[in-house]
């Protein structure tokens, strides 16, 4: 799948670059106590073992904004400070070297407040995130515009973006994010008409994992589809980990990130002959280990399962007497049950030299 990115500007985050054509970066926050050093930069650590690329961190208070230097100095991820309210804790923020800031500006308390922030971050190079979301609008625009709808986003974040502007910052990322993933997708549709600055996609409170990730696979999914998005935060009431995994999960999908292997799996029928579940959650665990960008089937029947799976790198169809082993949709082994796992095993150290094979020739 190919799909033509819409021009964004580029702009950096130490050494991630998000927009302008860079590879959709991949973001999580941590739900750590900021205050709590040592929690924050084990979670940071635990984040970017999963692939995250940027984290947040929440800065509530003058501790959390001083806690931030030694997060910072320590941290193997750029750090952006999540600030509300407080045009002082940005400014500390600011002092401490984070990557970036996240701020309304609309909510952050005076214009003065939002002059000294806009300065300082030019001063030091740091890029900002404008992050509107649908409880966070400008009021004014919000009852002129008939409530929380595409347009009053798009018209918060665009007054947003001015304030910004004022004092010739340019260095912004934007978020225009809500619960609701049709009102997400549609405000996003706009704004990426009216603003060539990168854009940050997300599904607020999307939920718990089991519709969170639905609600974010349709929100996000949809627009990195259309060639909107720049960097995508997955947002869970959840372990971090499992954002950053979903967000890959959505990105391989599309086929715009590859980060180990893809596992696909029929979702049996009336022909199914095996356990299926157990087979694949086994080979899922398996996968979890492999970092090349390789495609696995596991299929339920012998019959069809070759044939279905016919665009895997590998797989295994399970029958009641025999499992077929096949690459390339053709069956290169018939093993009984016993055998089978170690054969798929087998097929798969085949899949990925092959991969690394191909690499190197192009190199
Ligand atoms: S592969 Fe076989 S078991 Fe699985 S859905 Fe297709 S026909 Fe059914």
């Amino acid at each position: 799948m190919n799909f033509t990115r819409k021009d964004t500007k580029k702009l950096w985050l130490k050494d991630v670059a998000i927009g302008g054509n860079a590879p959709i970066v991949v973001q999580s926050m941590n739900n750590t106590d900021t205050r709590d050093v040592e929690a924050t930069l084990k979670q940071i650590e635990d984040l970017a073992t999963a692939g995250c690329e940027v984290t947040r961190v929440a800065v509530p208070d003058s501790i959390a904004a001083d806690a931030l230097r030694s997060i910072v100095e320590r941290s193997p991820l750029p750090v952006i400070a999540d600030i509300h309210f407080q045009a002082k804790l940005a400014l500390l923020a600011l002092a401490s070297g984070v990557a970036g800031l996240r701020i309304n500006p609309g909510n952050i308390g005076s214009e003065q407040g939002v002059k000294e922030i806009a300065l300082k971050a030019l001063e030091k190079g740091i890029p900002i995130r404008i992050g509107v979301n649908s409880g966070s609008l400008d009021p004014e625009i919000r009852d002129k515009m008939g409530g929380v709808n595409a347009d009053s986003m798009v018209a918060s974040v665009l007054k947003f973006c001015k304030m910004l502007e004022k004092y010739d910052f340019h260095d912004i990322c934007v978020s225009v994010k809500a619960s609701d993933p049709k009102l997400t997708i549609d405000s996003y549709r706009k704004l990426s008409q009216e603003i060539d600055y990168p854009l940050h996609l997300g599904i607020t409170e999307a939920g718990t994992p089991r519709e969170g990730i639905v609600r974010s696979a349709v929100g996000i999914g949809t627009l990195l589809a259309e060639g909107i998005g720049d960097t995508i935060r997955v947002s869970l009431t959840a372990d971090p980990v499992l954002e950053v995994e979903t967000a890959y999960s959505i990105l391989k999908s599309l086929g715009l990130r590859s980060k180990g292997a893809l596992l696909i799996s029929c979702p049996t029928c009336g022909r199914t002959e095996v356990d299926l579940q157990v087979l694949a959650e086994r080979v899922e665990i398996l996968l979890a280990e492999v970092k090349e960008p390789i495609k696995v089937a596991v299929m339920g029947c012998p019959v069809n399962g070759p044939g279905e799976a016919r665009d895997a790198d590998c797989g295994i169809a399970g029958g009641r007497d025999i499992y077929l082993i096949f690459r390339d949709g053709e069956i290169v082994k018939k093993v009984n049950q016993e055998n089978a796992f170690n054969a798929l095993m087998h097929e798969i150290e085949i899949a990925r030299n092959k991969y690394l094979q191909e690499l190197q020739n192009e190199d």
